[in-house]
């Protein structure tokens, strides 16, 4: 939907709520499959460099134990051929105990790895030794193959021999065997014993010890000699190589250390990996968050489309204003109320442009009480303007607007065009009060006979007299004085017929109700002089019991004229079949506490209970030419006098009708 054209900043809101959702959950997929991809190329790039590095050591380490085979080989064939060299000049000196022990002084001197030299005679035994003469591997001579007499045998075949490895007093060792030829003749052997261990120890450099750990195992791959750090622990990376001579299965084995370089890589790596795990998770633990705030904001969202739809619905009118009066919030309904757009309402503080001009100083007021937190609880009516200029009755409750946090952020009012039940309440008055015209006019009607013939009396005692008068002055027989009283006699009985006359017609004015302070006496006393002539006509006697009271209080006197007019009539109606002695009407005025109380007692036939409940409904009437408007109007008279009517069984048979008037109400 285009942005622009939506009315409200609620809609605005919640299209930019629903975009951010689809945008979000795209993005997290997106981030999601990113951190994925970054945690498996890491672990790639980890493994092949580790595999680079492991080639690479692999490659250091063979060509490393290369060298040292070639070194430890070429170490141990110089020996040979400095023995051979001995062997040679032995052979051809005299002084050969000299040579010898000259030689093999310096020989074991410069190689701590050679413990012991011997020159061995032809028949193998030891004609000269350093340090000792002794034989190696003593202690072996008894066995059936002295390898030191086999190694003999072979070397006098002329070329030197090596032995297998054994374990000697100083860890595993082995011989070589050079023989001594003088020409052509074999004169003995030179043999010379290693120490394996010490070999490693002399042969192999530091730096070599440092990386690698040395080791000479024979053909069973058991250890023979081993050069190692002691701090270090070996890798798997190992290579074997054939050490030869001296031969006899030996094989030199170097394994590489795990390098500090090694532990710090893998220390990296475990580092790398454990962290983008952690991202990985926290990305996830974030999915979790967004989708719980996805899923509030579409609960919200719902939340607020419902409120919105209510309010749109909503035929009151809301109004929102901060403490200050501003307006911040208008619904459709109050809008279209007062007619202004939300864009000229949202943000205008007092006075507001749908105040009436003539209530300005009301409505302020008004206003004031309500941020003042005093606007009656029950509500208040007020006149206010639309924008065309037309005013219109509104009917106004605030209450406090509290927000999140439960502090108040200003007031809401609902507004209630009242106007049409204002009009609908003055045209229903304007018809209650034409219907208790036209009532007065019926009843006016129905007594008409009674007051023609009530009229008929001082009409007729004026035309007797006036006939006298005429017939005394014609016989000319009269004095003044006789005249006067006539004359006199007649005024009265003028005065008695406009009497008549003034009360029918003050009776049938049409005119509103006009509270003014009147005699309730006067009005009963009025009242019975009106229907006294119709009550006479049916044999009803009227009885008059108000003990010398003249009450006064604020009422219409014509309104409750009729009402008492009705009920003295319908008295008068009831007891017209009955029996002639009790045709009695009493009508009793009283005062209870600050009320005046008017009973119209009959003793006719009653009112039997189905019709008490319906009696004072309109169009109830149980006569054949009744309107039923009667005892309605009456209530409606008496309740506009705040008061009260209502009926009680008379126990002396017949009606009680109540009537109950505040007294200190001006
Ligand atoms: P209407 O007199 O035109 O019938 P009212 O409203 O004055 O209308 O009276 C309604 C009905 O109440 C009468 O029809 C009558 O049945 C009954 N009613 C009123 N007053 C009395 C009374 N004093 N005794 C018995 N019935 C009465």
């Amino acid at each position: 939907m285009n942005e622009a054209s939506l009315p409200y900043p609620g809609d605005r809101r919640r299209a930019a709520a629903l975009k951010w959702s689809r945008w979000s959950t795209w993005y997290l997929s997106l981030l999601k499959v990113a951190v994925g991809l970054l945690l498996v190329l890491l672990i790639a790039l980890l493994w092949l460099l580790q595999r680079n590095e492991i080639d690479e050591q692999r490659s250091t380490l063979i060509a490393d134990v290369l060298w040292l085979e070639q070194s430890l080989r070429f170490h141990i064939e110089g020996h040979a051929d400095q023995l051979q060299q001995l062997a040679l000049d032995l052979a051809r000196t005299k002084s050969q105990h000299e040579l010898f022990d000259l030689r093999a002084r310096h020989i074991l001197k410069n190689n701590p790895e050679i413990r012991q030299l011997l020159w061995l005679d032809e028949a193998s035994r030891a004609v000269y030794g350093m340090p000792t003469p002794s034989l190696p591997r003593v202690g072996q001579e008894a066995l059936a193959e002295n390898p030191v007499k086999r190694s003999v045998e072979l070397a006098r075949l002329g070329k030197p021999i090596y032995s297998d490895a054994y374990q000697g007093s100083d860890g595993a060792q082995f011989e070589v065997y050079v023989p001594i030829f003088n020409a052509g003749h074999y004169r003995g052997t030179l043999l010379a014993v290693y120490s394996l261990t010490a070999l490693l120890t002399q042969q192999v450099p530091w730096w070599f010890a440092e990386k690698y750990q040395v080791r000479i195992v024979d053909g069973n791959g058991s250890p023979l000699a081993s050069k190692s750090r002691v701090d270090a622990s070996p890798t798997t990376l190992s290579y074997p190589v054939t050490l030869d001579p001296p031969g006899y299965g030996m094989v030199l084995q170097v394994t590489a250390y795990r390098g500090a370089g090694n532990v710090a890589q893998t220390l990296i790596a475990t580092l790398i990996i454990i962290l983008a795990a952690a991202v990985f998770w926290s990305l996830w633990a974030v999915r979790g968050l967004i989708k719980r705030r996805l899923a509030a904001e579409q609960a919200l969202r719902s939340e607020y489309a419902f409120r919105k739809a209510m309010e749109d619905s909503l035929w009151v009118g809301m109004r929102a204003r901060d403490l200050d009066g501003r307006v911040t919030y208008a619904n459709p309904a109050f809008l279209q109320m007062v007619g202004f757009s939300a864009a000229e309402l949202i943000g205008r503080e007092p006075p507001m442009p749908y105040w009436a001009p003539e209530e300005m100083e009301r409505t302020l007021l008004l206003h004031n009480k309500v941020l003042e937190g005093n606007a009656p609880l029950e509500g208040f009516e007020i006149r206010l303007m639309r924008k065309d200029g037309s005013r219109f009755d509104a009917l106004i409750y605030e209450a406090p607007l509290i927000d999140a946090d439960g502090t108040q952020s200003g007031w809401m009012g609902s507004i209630i065009d009242v106007t049409a039940r204002k009009e609908a309440e003055e045209v229903a008055r304007q018809q209650q009060e034409k219907l208790q015209v036209t009532a007065r006019l019926v009843t006016m009607g129905e007594m008409a006979s009674t007051l023609a013939h009530e009229l008929n009396q001082p009409l007729a005692a004026i035309t007797s007299y006036n006939a006298g008068c005429l017939n005394k002055l014609a016989s000319g027989n009269y004095s003044a004085a006789q005249l006067t009283e006539a004359l006199e006699k007649l005024a009265v009985q003028a005065q008695r017929a406009g009497r008549i006359i003034r009360r029918v017609h003050d009776f049938v004015r049409k005119s509103e109700p006009r509270l003014a302070p009147c005699d309730l006496a006067e009005v009963i006393d009025d009242s019975i002089g009106f229907i006294e002539g119709a009550a006479k006509s049916r044999g009803v006697r009227i009885v008059r019991e108000i003990q010398g009271m003249r009450p006064q209080l604020m009422a219409d006197q014509v309104m409750l004229q009729q009402v008492l007019l009705n009920l003295m009539r319908n008295g008068i109606e009831a007891m017209s079949d009955g029996p002639a002695d009790r045709r009695r009407l009493t009508v009793k005025l009283g005062q209870l506490d600050n009320q005046m109380e008017i009973r119209v007692v009959d003793r006719g036939p009653g009112i039997p209970a189905e019709i008490e409940e319906k009696l004072f409904t309109p169009l109830f009437s149980t006569k054949a030419d009744g309107m039923g408007m009667g005892l309605s109007i009456c209530r409606s008279i008496i309740e506009f006098h705040h008061g009260r009517l209502w009926v009680e069984a008379n126990r002396d048979g017949g009606s009680i009708f109540f009537i109950t008037l505040p007294i200190d109400r001006q």
